[in-house]
């Protein structure tokens, strides 16, 4: 993956970038403005173990871009962090938001450790010191850079970073707002856990639903009966996999650390969870067969591969043996510029990462919203919109004489509360997002491939903002 020493993520998300610049009207300035990381912290700190040794801490935080404040992105613990994957993560949170039209610059953490190896207390230890030094810098808050869980981080950790957060700055009324992605109980949003996932299966199936698109592939319309691979059994895979198979399409194969499973009748990712949380492993799942490397599942044939991962799973040595039609990039990165060179001659759709898996961060915004306003979704509106359609429906009841069945009159009457906001907030969003870049693609079919469409897309946002905003007059 990143240990590859020859593969720079940054690099990657460059070419990416320089690739579509070739289709806008902006002057080099302000491309390279827009390209630039805008400030890279690299800090040290230490760290106490249980056994009484100190531990000397590699961490970051990298804000790509202001030209909207704050920035947004998430903090990710791994050994693989390092400079030019936090930065090249940033970058993506940049033209993700852009696309997604939600009002944040990009941005990045990171923590090198592998949180397995510690204990819960060592990794509570690290977060709030991590906090601090970036409270000490100006590198947090409501209205400066909002951090979010990622890879190896969730609510558990949103919610010491809050609270050191909260405590380091007595009396701020938006403190809940420094963070994303906490617990309900600790000022998040309800429908945030699920977000990533559930806008992955939004967007793939509203490119299903496009039948030109299908045509040209040589699939039918619709996500049903369709064949899915997963890689990644994490929040996101684990949510992805869930939405397309309750929407009846057949995942086919799942793979992790340990291995791979494949069983073309489908697998039910819950049982699937359950028995690696039970066994440790995804192998020897009852019913499916085991396939010998992880990697092979990302090679079977099937209809939607989802990588779920990490960056660079599909570079050009596998690409030229993916056979799925479509693949659907839940992962940041998880393609690189070589392998999309061989799904552009293979005609294979890549739909990228930048929007894909922008779910998170859009319930993210709706979160910070929910924070800055102080309010819970659907409280102000739900009751009443409850006592509305029960009149409604009464009247016509009344009219026609004729009474609806007690499960439509549940459904009809039902005023929406936050799960329901969010999750409809987050499909308008997909939606739109997936038509924009489609007809970004339509209006110039020089462009190569859906990411190009994407970044074009992104960097006329960005620089009509930065336009906006003066630095180039
Ligand atoms: N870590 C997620 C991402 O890569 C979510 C970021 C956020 O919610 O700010 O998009």
């Amino acid at each position: 993956m990143s240990s590859n020493q020859h593969y720079s993520f940054f690099h990657s998300v460059e070419r990416s970038f320089d690739k579509a610049a070739k289709f806008t009207k902006w002057d080099l300035g302000i491309l390279e403005q827009i390209k630039a990381c805008n400030s890279v912290y690299q800090m040290r700190f230490p760290v106490k173990l249980d056994n009484g040794k100190i531990e000397v801490i590699e961490a970051y935080r990298v804000q790509h871009s202001q030209h909207k404040s704050p920035c947004k992105g998430g903090i990710r613990f791994s050994d693989e962090v390092n400079q030019d994957e936090v930065m090249a993560l940033a970058s993506l949170m940049t033209y993700k938001c852009a696309i997604v039209n939600v009002p944040f610059g990009g941005g990045k953490g990171g923590i090198k450790i592998n949180p397995k190896k510690y204990s819960t207390y060592e990794l509570e230890k690290i977060t709030r010191r991590y906090t601090a030094e970036l409270v000490k810098k100006n590198f947090i808050g409501p209205g400066i850079d909002v951090p979010a869980p990622d890879y190896g981080t969730g609510p558990r950790e949103m919610s010491w970073i809050v609270d050191t957060y909260a405590s380091l700055k007595p009396g701020e009324i938006d403190a809940a707002g420094c963070v994303t992605g906490k617990p309900v109980t600790q000022g998040g949003v309800r429908g945030r856990t699920e977000a990533t996932g559930l806008g992955v299966f939004f967007g793939i199936r509203e490119v299903c639903n496009m039948p030109d698109v299908m045509q040209k592939l040589g699939l039918t319309i619709g996500v049903e009966n369709k064949k899915v691979v997963v890689q990644g059994l994490g929040n996101v895979g684990y949510h992805s996999a869930k939405f397309f198979r309750e929407a009846g399409a057949k995942v086919i194969a799942l793979a992790e650390y340990e291995g791979a499973i494949f069983n073309e009748n489908g697998l039910n990712e819950e049982e699937v969870f359950q028995h690696r949380k039970a066994t440790g492993s995804i192998l020897n799942f009852p019913g499916a067969t085991n396939l010998a490397k992880n990697s092979d599942a990302l090679e079977l044939a099937c209809d939607i591969l989802i990588p779920a991962a990490l960056e660079n799973v599909i570079n050009g040595e596998n690409a030229p043996r993916v056979q799925a039609k479509i693949i659907g990039e839940a992962a940041n990165g998880p393609c690189t510029p070589e392998a999309d060179e061989v799904f552009i001659k293979k005609g294979i759709l890549c739909v990228p990462d930048m929007y894909l898996n922008a779910g998170g961060v859009t319930v993210s915004y709706f979160e910070w919203l929910k924070n800055l306003s102080h309010v819970r979704y659907g409280r102000m509106e739900k009751r009443f919109t409850e006592n509305m359609n029960t009149h409604i429906l009464s009247q016509i009841e009344e009219l026609t004489g004729k009474n609806v069945t007690e499960s439509e009159r549940k459904f009809i009457m039902h005023g929406p509360d936050e799960h329901d906001l969010v999750h409809s907030g987050l499909e308008e969003t997909m939606i739109n997002a997936t038509r924009e870049i489609m007809d970004v693609w339509k209006d110039n079919p020089e462009i190569p491939d859906m990411r190009t469409a994407a970044y074009v897309s992104a960097i006329n946002k960005v620089a009509t903002s930065y336009a906006e905003l003066g630095i180039f007059p």
